[in-house]
């Protein structure tokens, strides 16, 4: 994918503040320090597009993102930091709900996982209440420079069965040697492409 243009629209907490709808949207997500904002950068080949290393877990806010002009990339707030106080989680929780359930040109869900760790409890959690609100996605693996090849095959077969997906389903992808950019891609612009 060759990206020309990648722009910061807005950032917004309530839907009334979203920006409009009128193109697909891509939605990134995951636990914090898991890698989202590289992933992103790498994908629009921008370094500082999305906002790396914030302090993990600080109230975080719905980022949308305009690539080309024609497809929006949406930076959903990490979640997972222990040190969070219930009541933060709470708000997480709504807002990214209220974004999932009511976002009409959303047309995928990028989950980021860690190929090192094991998906926490709140990885599964999402997962599960993603299947039931019938939203597509597609799981990324992401810092699979930190392993080799084959310890990497082993992770992503095994993550695979505790997700229950395939392992084919499981996108290896490193923002520092930018390994699976292009499958990454390839998936996303399926995913935005008319439908017939
Ligand atoms: P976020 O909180 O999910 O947005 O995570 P960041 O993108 O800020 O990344 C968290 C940390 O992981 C940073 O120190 C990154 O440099 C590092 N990181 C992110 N992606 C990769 C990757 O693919 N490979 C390696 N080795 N480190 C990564």
């Amino acid at each position: 994918m060759k990206v020309i243009s990648a722009e910061f629209v807005k950032s917004a907490v309530r839907p009334f503040d979203y920006p409009d709808d009128s193109v697909p949207e891509v939605a990134f997500v995951g636990r914090s320090n898991v890698g989202k904002s590289s992933l992103i950068n790498t994908l629009v080949n921008r370094k500082k597009l999305a906002k790396t290393s914030n302090t993990p877990g600080r109230t975080q806010l719905i980022n949308f993102f305009m690539i080309n002009d024609n497809i929006s990339f949406v930076d959903l707030p990490g979640y997972g930091y222990a040190r969070v106080p219930s009541s933060v989680k709470k708000g997480w929780g709504k807002m990214v709900e209220d974004y999932l359930e009511g976002r009409k040109n959303l047309r995928l869900v990028v989950m980021i996982l860690d190929i090192r760790r094991d998906p926490s409890e709140e990885d599964t959690q999402l997962i599960q209440w993603l299947r039931m609100n019938t939203i597509a996605m597609v799981f990324v693996l992401t810092k699979v420079d930190k392993y080799s090849r084959s310890r990497m095959n082993v992770s992503r077969r095994m993550i695979g069965e505790q997700l229950g997906v395939l392992s084919d389903e499981l996108i290896p992808f490193s923002a520092k040697t930018r390994y699976g950019r292009d499958d990454l891609w390839r998936v996303i612009e399926d995913a935005c492409s008319p439908v017939s």
